[in-house]
């Protein structure tokens, strides 16, 4: 059978007869064979043999319903529940009325009675369905996702808002659907897992519109869209969506994130829905707690406002709208405070904005990469006042800067710094690197590396933020850190909670065992002062001895500190 199916495809299109009785297969298979080649099986299970081996080649199936093995309704169902069989047309013999209404409901393209009409009504009845089968492919391709079947984007769109043309008072919800980490998934399965993962998602999103109504498209590569009637309890219902996506993909643990624009009849149009579910979806991206959100208003003028700050960076950078602010920093062992180094903290000046804070920008342009620029161009301008003070004054202030998590993984931090510290003229030990606790706690061993090659080439490394990450003792000792910043959520109550206090004891007698000083930042009272000088604090830095102070203003106080000993 296989034999002559392969001579004679590609000659003419292929129709499988599958009937149990020989007679009735020989008759309609004479009807047929001038005009195409012809396969035969003799019942369902033998017919879906050839179906999945040839699905490619064959164009029509003449399906009889009553045989053994495996029946010809059964066969039906088969073929049309399989997105790899379903574009093949079916014909079913019958010989009962009741029967044709059922197949054709059961997605079977026509019926041919016995027994037979003439072989010309036969052959018209076999050729139009194999037609409209070819027109609808043709169609069906493209409009549709090749791997997963569902709209593509372009006519999710178009077809979406002739729906809302046809239902004008109908209230639509968008759901944008991603799935967590694909790239991971590829890399680690291979892509031919990573189409089953997306094939599997595709089905079950087409699934959910079948169900619900609606459309359903994918976007690109791992994300998807829906486009659904109004669910006033989608919040109640989106778990239970989201556990029926994530099953049946074996060991692979899958996790998707919904963006969700819950129609508020505000009439906005199916692409501006999108856009809104779309940004939700985004925004879920780097959370490991919550897979599911819906849009709501004040979300999306934050995100609009993170877009605009991203764009600007680069004419911020060129128009010199950044400024580095400094804030002193004390050693309180004497009788009073006695200035020993400042840190340097960015402003942004912009022009429509005002001055914005880095709590603002800096983990938005972590996320991005361009705080690596940024930073860059605080280091210089650090090192560049190092410099002018000590010639100006004649004093070696060392100024402390912040380097971030996405620095610290530079495998040329060393050398960049070095091009700085070089062109000014000073040794590496007068620029501290602050380097934030959680950032040792993400990829510690990492850290820990890139700073003992700092150390070695003289630069000192104070840990910022100490307590708010999650060190354990035992990484601590093998730290290599030349200060502790304490952080300043537990200065804030120091006076007013004495189990706040204790930590700060504890952390401080942490700093003494590790021989390196401790810094307390963020004190605003005369109180904190004394209390943290009692408990042992070396260093202190805040509000209360004096702000972050533009160069100018911090000139007029290092003047002052050095008592007019300057020129
Ligand atoms: P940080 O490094 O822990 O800096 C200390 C923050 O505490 C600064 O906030 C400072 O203005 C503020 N502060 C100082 N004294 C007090 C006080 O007495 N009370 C209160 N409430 N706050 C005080 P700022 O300048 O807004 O900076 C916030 C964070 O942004 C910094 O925390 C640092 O992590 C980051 N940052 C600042 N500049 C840069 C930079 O150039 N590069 C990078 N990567 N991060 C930066
Ligand atoms: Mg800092
Ligand atoms: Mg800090």
């Amino acid at each position: 059978m296989h034999e002559l199916l392969e001579r004679k495809k590609g000659l003419h299109r292929t129709i499988l007869i599958v009937d149990d009785e020989c007679i009735e297969r020989e008759m309609l298979g004479a009807m047929l064979q001038d005009s195409y080649a012809v396969v035969y099986a003799e019942n369902g299970a033998v017919a879906l043999d050839i179906i999945r081996r040839e699905k490619l080649t064959l164009s029509l199936i003449i399906l009889d319903l009553h045989m053994p093995e495996l029946d010809g309704y059964t066969l039906l169902k088969i073929i049309r529940s399989d997105s790899e069989l379903r574009r093949i047309p079916v014909i079913v013999l019958t010989s009962e009325r009741e029967a044709e209404v059922t197949v054709l409901q059961l997605g079977a393209a026509d019926f041919i009675t016995k027994p037979y009409d003439a072989p010309d009504v036969v052959r018209a009845r076999v050729g139009r369905s194999i037609e409209l089968a070819e027109d609808s492919i043709i169609i069906h391709e493209t409009e549709r996702d090749e791997l997963t079947g569902l709209f593509n984007k372009a006519f999710f769109f178009e077809y979406g808002k002739l729906l809302d043309l046809q239902n004008r008072n109908m209230p639509m919800d968008a759901i944008v659907l991603d799935i967590n980490r694909f790239h991971i998934i590829n890399e680690l399965y291979g892509r031919y897992f990573g189409d089953m993962v997306l094939k599997k998602v595709g089905f079950s999103v087409h699934d959910i519109v079948c169900r619900t109504g609606g459309l359903a498209c994918r976007f690109n590569s791992n994300c998807f869209g829906i486009y659904l009637p109004h669910v006033p309890d989608l919040a109640e219902k989106l778990p239970q969506m989201l556990s029926v996506l994530c099953e049946g993909m074996g060991d692979c643990k899958i996790t998707v994130r919904m963006g969700v624009y819950h129609d508020d009849g505000s009439g906005l149009d199916m692409e501006q829905r999108f856009e809104r579910a779309a940004l939700t979806c985004r925004k879920l991206r780097n959370s490991y707690t919550t897979c599911c959100e819906f849009y709501n208003a004040e979300l999306h003028s934050r995100e609009l406002y993170a877009e605009r700050l991203m764009n600007d960076i680069d004419r911020a950078l060129e128009e010199r709208q950044f400024r580095v602010y400094f804030q002193p920093k004390y050693c309180i062992c004497g009788s009073r405070p006695k200035l020993t180094s400042v840190e340097a903290l960015i402003r942004w000046f912009h022009p429509e904005f005002g001055v914005i804070k880095p709590g603002e920008f800096i983990s938005l342009f972590e996320d991005n990469g361009l705080i690596q620029k940024l930073d860059r161009y605080v280091w210089n301008v650090a090192a560049e006042h190092i410099r002018k003070w000590e010639n100006d004054y004649g004093v070696c202030i060392p100024v402390s800067v912040n380097v971030s998590r996405v620095d610290a993984f530079n495998p040329l931090l060393g050398e960049i710094l070095n091009e700085i510290t070089g062109k000014n003229g000073l040794e590496n030990g007068k620029l501290l690197l602050e380097i934030t606790e959680s950032a040792y706690t993400d990829n510690s061993q990492q850290i820990i590396d890139t700073v003992i090659g700092l150390r070695k080439q003289g630069y000192k490394i104070e840990m910022d933020d100490f307590g708010s990450g999650y060190s354990s003792l035992n990484m601590l000792t093998k730290l290599p850190i030349d200060a502790l910043k304490l952080d300043m959520n537990f200065i804030r109550n120091i006076c007013s909670n004495q189990k706040d206090r204790r930590l700060v004891g504890i952390m401080i007698e942490i700093a003494r065992m590790l021989e390196v000083p401790a810094i307390a930042e963020g004190v605003e009272t005369k109180e904190q002062m004394e209390l943290l000088k009692e408990l042992g604090c070396d260093i202190i830095q805040g509000y209360y001895l004096s702000r972050p102070l533009s160069e100018e203003d911090f000139e007029v106080l290092l003047k002052e500190e050095l008592g007019g000993k300057a020129s």
